[in-house]
């Protein structure tokens, strides 16, 4: 099997899995107990914190551990709502990001918060004098991702965050595609992050916290990470996620500079034929989202059944329903059916993915003969 899923989710890393095996096994104990065995869980804990805050890059803030990063988005747009009372009560979002902010803003909606929803343009970028003329009206909270899940495009985070800022508004990022695999950008108030996306276990992720932005608890109960989310932590994931963090950081120009080797091997294996979906230029390179004039994405995905890869997003994979990212980039029903996703990273080897590119190649062409 070729792996070519990596916005899904990544493989686990043998250093992380190797870190959280003593805390699945022999040391069991609850780290919000007073034994020693309960305080030597909790400083595994509070060591895996500082990994992920390091890892983070951001200053004057926290981390709390989430159950993944979905948990970490309802909690920053909900809790920030609440929050803020009735002062405030507009959130601004962007057509492309994850189910986890839109389906959270459309729920919101329905709390009677305002949720304006901006469009990109053709390279999935956003329009930021559309944000500008949008700040102008008594805005609580701007939530834009870092890199997109399916197409890879970046959009300009700090500038957005400094825009927010100067309007009295907070910034949500979305980080969970870029942290591990490039730099965050600075400026954002609330930042989510999710574990298995950078080699770690699935079940954690985290929401960074600016000191004085920490949203209303979502979950109530044993007043666990400082009240604000209660629950008992597992050690074993906190570990993981930790030990995740700290490899993606110390292993970040080694990472990144592969994944720039894999993108243009990725792109001459393929040859002609293909577009790229989104910005060529604003993107992370992990990430190859393309189409080809009459191709049948999913068709090639059954065709190919030892190579992993994707139509869109993995929710939306399977559904029938177009990826609402590729139709917001304006691309028409056909065009999204002729688009596949190839993700790949750390693991991935210049062969394999060359192989799987030839082969994926080589199948699209054999269709357009046969539909021809
Ligand atoms: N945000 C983005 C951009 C993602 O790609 C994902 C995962 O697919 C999530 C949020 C949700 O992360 P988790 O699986 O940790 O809930």
């Amino acid at each position: 099997m070729i792996y070519l899923d990596y916005q899904a989710t990544t493989p686990l890393a043998p250093e992380v899995a190797k870190a959280m095996q003593p805390w699945i096994e022999e040391r069991f104990a609850n780290p919000h107990s007073p034994s020693r065995w309960g305080h030597e869980a909790a400083a595994a804990v509070e060591v895996a914190r500082k990994h992920v805050e390091k890892a983070i890059g951001l200053k004057g803030g926290s981390v709390a551990f989430t159950g993944s990063a979905t948990e970490a988005i309802n909690w920053a747009l909900k809790g920030t709502v609440e929050k803020a009372g009735k002062s405030r009560n507009r959130v601004i979002t962007v057509a492309t990001e994850h189910a986890a902010v839109l389906d959270t803003c459309e729920w919101l909606a329905t709390q009677r918060v305002d949720v304006t929803l901006l469009p990109v343009g053709s390279d999935g970028r956003l329009d930021l004098s559309l944000l500008a003329r949008e700040l102008e009206r008594n805005v609580l909270l701007v939530c834009v991702m870092q890199v997109n899940n399916e197409i890879g495009v970046t959009q300009p985070i700090s500038e957005i965050a400094e825009m927010a800022h100067d309007a009295g508004a907070l910034m949500f990022c979305d980080a969970v595609q870029a942290f591990g695999r490039v730099e965050l950008c600075k400026g954002p108030d609330l930042v989510a992050v999710s574990a298995h996306k950078i080699h770690g276990p699935k079940g954690i992720g985290a929401l960074w916290m600016r000191k004085g932005c920490e949203p209303a608890p979502l979950i109530h109960g044993g007043g666990q990470e400082q009240a604000l989310r209660s629950g008992t932590l597992s050690p074993a994931l906190c570990v993981g996620l930790g030990a995740a963090a700290k490899l993606a950081d110390e292993r970040a120009t080694r990472d990144y500079d592969h994944v720039q080797k894999l993108w243009k091997a990725a792109l001459q294996a393929l040859g002609h034929g293909w577009t790229i979906n989104g910005s060529t230029t604003h993107r992370y390179h992990g990430n190859l989202n393309l189409r080809r004039e009459g191709l049948d994405g999913a068709r090639l995905i059954a065709d190919m059944r030892d190579v992993a890869f994707s139509l869109g997003s993995a929710c939306a994979s399977g559904s029938g329903r177009p990826s609402h990212v590729l139709r917001a980039l304006g691309l028409d029903y056909k065009q999204a059916r002729s688009s596949i996703r190839l993700g790949f990273g750390r693991y991935t080897t210049q062969q394999e993915l060359v192989d799987a590119c030839r082969r994926i190649a080589a199948h699209a062409i054999a269709q357009e003969k046969l539909d021809a």
